[in-house]
C-alpha cells in the first residue's frame, strides 16, 4: 500500500498491516485501541512530549472509526458535549490542513428535517442550548428548507418537510480516509503504533497499574487509556471494573454518484443522508439499530430502559449476537494473561449489514428525491455502536485503579468529537485540569445514585 492510499471501504481484516513498530519496553502512556479517540489522544500526548504507544488488535480504524457516517455534528449535542464539540470542529479543520486535506473535512452544514409541526417543535427545544453556547443554529421555515435542499430539483411529488433546525457551520469528513491519515501523521511525529497487537490484560500490582500485557509481551507504563470502543466493557470487566455499555448494530450504505440536492448532512424521521466527496451519498436509518441480547445486555436491561423506551420503534431486538461479538453468549468473560483473548479471536468486528434496511433506505431516498429514481448502492456495511444508558461517554480516571483512564461509550457520535476528547485525555494524563467541565462524563455516575439524564441524540 502506498503512503497516501485512499481506502475504498471500511477497514477490514484483509487490509494490509501498515503499522508494525517494535514493542517498546516502557512508555509514558499505552493506548488500547486505534480508533478516533485513541489516535487523537496519542497525537496530542506526543505533541506534549510524552512517549506513547497505540496497541490495536486489528487495523487502525477497523471498527466504528471507519464505518461511521462521517458527520462532524455540533447540532443536537448534549449541553456538556457541545463546548467540547465546538472545539473539536475547529481541531478537525486544523488537522485537515496539517494532513494536506486528506481527512476530507468540509463545512456543509447539518439540518434536522421535520415532517410534522409537532416534530419541528420538539427539535426546536434544543436551540436554547445552541444559543447558550453561541452556536449559530436556527429554525428554518418550509420555504427556507425548500431553498436549501433544492425543491425544484427534487421532483414534483417529493416528500414535503414543514421546516428544520439547522447549523450551517457543521461539517463532515471521509471516515475511511480520515483516521488512517491522522494515524500516519501521529506516527510521523513519533507515536508508536502496532497493529495486530491485542492488549490482553492490565498488569496491576498493589492496586496500581504497572503495565499492560499484549499478545506480543509486556509494556511497562504507569498510565493507560482504554479506548477500545465496543470491547471496553469486556476488557474492564476482567479487572472487576463495570462499564454498563451495550453494543448495537447500525447499517450504512453508499450510493453511486448522484446530482447534488444538498451539500451537507441531513436527517428526517426515516433517513439520514450526507453528500460524499466522491459525489455519492451515505444513507442510514437515523437511530435505527439491531440490539443483540447477551449477558451484558441482560444485566444492564434496567439501566437502558429510559433510552430504549424513547427509541423503541427504531430498535430491533435479536436473541443472540453472532459468534465472536463482544456480548455473544459464547464469548469468554475471563482469560489468563498468557492465553489467547477474545480480542485476538475477533481482530475486526465486521457485522453484516441489515439488507432489509438498505432496501428501505433506497425506497426512502427515492421518496425525498424522486427525480433521482431508485439509487444504486455501491457499498453497504455495518458497525457496532458502543452505547451508554444516557448516550454520553465515560471519559474519566478509574478511582480504584490509579493510572487507568477510560474513554469509551461514545454512543454513536464519537467521530466528530474525537479531537476534543483527544485533547482532554492529553490534559488528564499530564495531570492538568481539563479546559471543559467533565462532571457529566464521570465514571461513577452509574453507581453513585445519580439520576440518569438521557442526552438529546444518538
Ligand atoms: C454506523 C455508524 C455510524 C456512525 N456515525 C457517526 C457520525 O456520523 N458521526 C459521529 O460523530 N460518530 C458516528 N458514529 C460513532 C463513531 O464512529 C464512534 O463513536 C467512534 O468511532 C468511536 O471511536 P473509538 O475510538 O472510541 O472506538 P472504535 O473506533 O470502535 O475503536 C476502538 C478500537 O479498539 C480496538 N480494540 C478493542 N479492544 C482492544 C484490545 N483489547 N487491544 C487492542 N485493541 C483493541 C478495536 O479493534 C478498535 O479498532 C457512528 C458509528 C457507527 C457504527
Amino acid at each position: 500500500m502506498n503512503k497516501h492510499q485512499t481506502f475504498l471501504g471500511p477497514v477490514q481484516e484483509t487490509t494490509p498491516v501498515k503499522f508494525s513498530d517494535p514493542l517498546p519496553q516502557e512508555v509514558d502512556v499505552v493506548i488500547i485501541g486505534g480508533g478516533v479517540i485513541g489516535l487523537f489522544a496519542a497525537l496530542y500526548m506526543r505533541r506534549s512530549g510524552l512517549s506513547v504507544v497505540v496497541c490495536e488488535k486489528g487495523r487502525i480504524a477497523c471498527e466504528q472509526s471507519s464505518r461511521n457516517w462521517g458527520w462532524i455534528r455540533q447540532h443536537g449535542r448534549d449541553r456538556a458535549e457541545l463546548p467540547i464539540m465546538m472545539e473539536a470542529t475547529r481541531l478537525w479543520e486544523e488537522v485537515d490542513r496539517e494532513t494536506g486535506g486528506r481527512t476530507g473535512f468540509k463545512r456543509g452544514g447539518i439540518c434536522y428535517l421535520a415532517s410534522t409541526k409537532e416534530r419541528l417543535e420538539k427539535r426546536a427545544e434544543w436551540l436554547d442550548i445552541a444559543k447558550e453556547c453561541q452556536l449559530e443554529s436556527r429554525l428554518l421555515t418550509k420555504a427556507e428548507v425548500d431553498k436549501l435542499i433544492d425543491r425544484d430539483k427534487r421532483g414534483g411529488d417529493a416528500h414535503e418537510w414543514v421546516g428544520a433546525t439547522h447549523t450551517p457551520n457543521d461539517a463532515r469528513a471521509e471516515a475511511w480516509q480520515a483516521i488512517p491519515a491522522i494515524a500516519e501523521m501521529a506516527h510521523d511525529e513519533g507515536v508508536v503504533i502496532i497493529e495486530n497487537c491485542a492488549v490482553r490484560a492490565l498488569d496491576v500490582s498493589g492496586g496500581a497499574l504497572k503495565g499492560v500485557v499484549t499478545e506480543h509481551g509486556i509494556i511497562r507504563t504507569s498510565q493507560c487509556v482504554l479506548a477500545a470502543g465496543a470491547w471496553s466493557s469486556l476488557f474492564a470487566k476482567r479487572h472487576g471494573i463495570t462499564i454498563p455499555q451495550m453494543s448495537v448494530r447500525s447499517t450504512v450504505c453508499q450510493t453511486e454518484p448522484l446530482p447534488e440536492f444538498y451539500g451537507g448532512n441531513a436527517a428526517d424521521e426515516n433517513i439520514a443522508f450526507r453528500r460524499r466527496n466522491d459525489g455519492g451519498y451515505n444513507l442510514a436509518g437515523g437511530a435505527r439499530s439491531d440490539c443483540y441480547i447477551g449477558r451484558d445486555a441482560f444485566r444492564n436491561f434496567w439501566k437502558y430502559l429510559p433510552v430504549a423506551a424513547a427509541h423503541l420503534p427504531d430498535i430491533t431486538f435479536r436473541l443472540s449476537a453472532p459468534k465472536g461479538f463482544p456480548d455473544a453468549w459464547s464469548t469468554k468473560r475471563d482469560w489468563a494473561a498468557d492465553e489467547v483473548s477474545p480480542f485476538e479471536e475477533t481482530r475486526v468486528l465486521n457485522p453484516a449489514p441489515n439488507m432489509k434496511q438498505v432496501a428501505k433506505l433506497q425506497e426512502n431516498f427515492s421518496k425525498i428525491f424522486p427525480s433521482a429514481g431508485k439509487p444504486k448502492i455501491r457499498h453497504a456495511w455495518a458497525g457496532m455502536i458502543d452505547a451508554m444508558p444516557d448516550i454520553v461517554p465515560i471519559v474519566d480516571r478509574v478511582p480504584d485503579m490509579p493510572g487507568l483512564i477510560i474513554a469509551t461509550g461514545m454512543s454513536g457520535h464519537g467521530f466528530g468529537i474525537g479531537p476534543g476528547f483527544g485533547k482532554i485525555l492529553c490534559e488528564m494524563v499530564l495531570g492538568k485540569t481539563p479546559g471543559h467541565d467533565m462532571q457529566r462524563f464521570r465514571f461513577s455516575r452509574f453507581s453513585d445514585g445519580s439520576k440518569l439524564e438521557v442526552g438529546p441524540d444518538i
